[in-house]
């Protein structure tokens, strides 16, 4: 094969087109119900969009210092004071990248040696196998397997798959909690189960927050994955981050970002906080990478950080509300959901609803997907592409419910109404 009609490196030949730039274009050329890449459809606080024009018109349009702007450092190192007890310095343990999507690709550039293997939960997020390619590095999956009734259960880790999966040459556990796609919040036991094992085995864990904020009361109060016994069915799944717990400090890099907690997935504004020398080492892949990004950005999310805490926890109830009101609606149209915990995202078993059509069809979520906005002009995601067996995700697609409830209802009137 000549290098010019193949010049892709082999490696990374799987990674051409992420499924979401295939779904939205999809949304577009057919004019359908985008459900597929999560993204909100309403703004983010009007002060943070202000601040960062004000940003622009004082001048805040070249290259902000590499590590991040100093004010954007300090209210992220607060934040994470406020909100969780850890304790970062501004200075050598908070880093500012181009969305959570870097912080991720430049740790694991920063950390594994060719060769070396890093544990993800399954399904994962597209970017993690891409960047752990790009390292040279092995993805090795441990899957979160759906446990309970469906209205009330949840995608759970196995302790021991997660034990098990784990060898001499293993470097890395990439987490990712709240969970995308599933919606699972990690518990405290299934957190304190990770944290067993890197200890043990001496591994450095980076932990993807970026849906820290977004998580929801259970479906049912009594429901399994609460950790606290919610008994006012009220109050939402707490978010525990991994570096919190005793002995991970010291191995744990956590990356979260603006784009999900203040609605502004194009301002590309993220972070990775850990100890100096692991921070220190995504700072030297990062200063290559991209050196820096979004100069008038860093301002808005500081201020954003500081004063906007309340409007994240009304983005927090109206997505429990949409998450509800999506739910409902894909299970009056024949889906079987399992209702997420957190996120913007839930998944969807489609095999009722062929059975219940009677459909011949092979469940193929990827096919279902291809052919919904045809079909329904609706667009999902397959999930299948999260995994590294896509026959293990065939029966199962995503929706996002980061949208307008007119818009929630006419997809759900539109699937509801829809052939197979
Ligand atoms: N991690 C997860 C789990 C995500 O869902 C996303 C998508 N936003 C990202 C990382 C990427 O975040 P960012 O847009 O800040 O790069
Ligand atoms: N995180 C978004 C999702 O899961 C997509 C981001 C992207 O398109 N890279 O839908």
């Amino acid at each position: 094969m000549s290098s010019m009609t193949e010049p892709l490196v082999r490696r990374l030949r799987p990674f051409t087109s992420t499924i979401f730039a295939e779904m939205s274009a999809l949304a577009v050329s057919t004019g359908a119900i985008n459900l597929g890449q999560g993204f909100p459809d309403t703004d983010g606080p009007a002060s943070m969009l202000a601040a960062a024009q004000q940003a622009i018109a004082d001048g805040a349009n070249q290259y902000p210092p590499g590590p991040g702007i100093p004010e954007l450092r300090q209210a992220i190192a607060e934040a994470r004071l406020a909100d969780y007890g850890q304790r970062f310095n501004p200075d050598t343990e908070v880093l500012v990248t181009v969305g959570a999507t870097e912080a991720i690709a430049a740790a694991v550039l920063a950390l594994i040696e060719p060769g070396d293997e890093v544990i993800v939960l399954e399904p994962f997020y597209d970017s993690y196998p891409a960047a752990v390619a790009m390292a040279h590095g092995v993805l090795v999956p441990v899957r979160l397997r759906p446990c309970g009734d469906p209205a009330i259960g949840r995608f759970a880790l196995d302790p021991q798959a997660l034990a098990d999966a784990v060898t001499d040459r293993t470097r890395l556990i990439l987490l990712n909690s709240p969970h995308n796609p599933t919606g699972t919040v990690l518990t405290h036991a299934e957190l304190a189960a990770v944290a067993a094992v890197a200890i043990d085995r001496d591994l450095i864990v980076v932990t993807d927050e970026v849906y820290e904020y977004l998580t929801f009361a259970d479906g049912d109060a009594a429901g399994p994955g609460t950790g606290d016994g919610a008994a006012d069915g009220a109050r939402p799944v707490p978010h525990l981050p991994i570096g919190t717990l005793p002995g991970m400090a010291e191995r744990t890099l956590t990356v979260s970002s603006a784009g999900k907690s203040f609605n502004v997935t194009g301002w590309k504004i993220g972070w990775v906080c850990g100890p100096a020398p692991l921070v220190a080492a995504v700072r030297a892949v990062k200063q290559f990478l991209t050196f820096v990004g979004g100069a008038p950005f860093q301002p808005a999310v500081a201020g954003a950080l500081r004063t906007e805490r309340e409007w994240v926890g009304g983005l927090r109830k109206s997505l429990q509300d949409k998450r509800d009101r999506l739910c409902d609606g894909l299970t009056a149209a024949g889906f079987e959901v399992v209702r997420p915990q957190g996120t913007y995202f839930v998944v969807a078993d489609i095999r009722p609803m062929l059975r219940r059509a009677g459909s011949a069809a092979d469940t193929d979520g990827l096919t279902f997907c291809r052919t919904l906005p045809d079909r329904c002009g609706v667009v999902a995601v397959p999930q299948q592409v999260f995994y590294a067996d896509p026959a293990a995700g065939a029966h199962f697609v995503r929706f996002a419910f980061c949208k307008r409830d007119e818009v929630i209802d006419e997809a759900v009137r539109r699937l509801a109404g829809s052939s197979v």
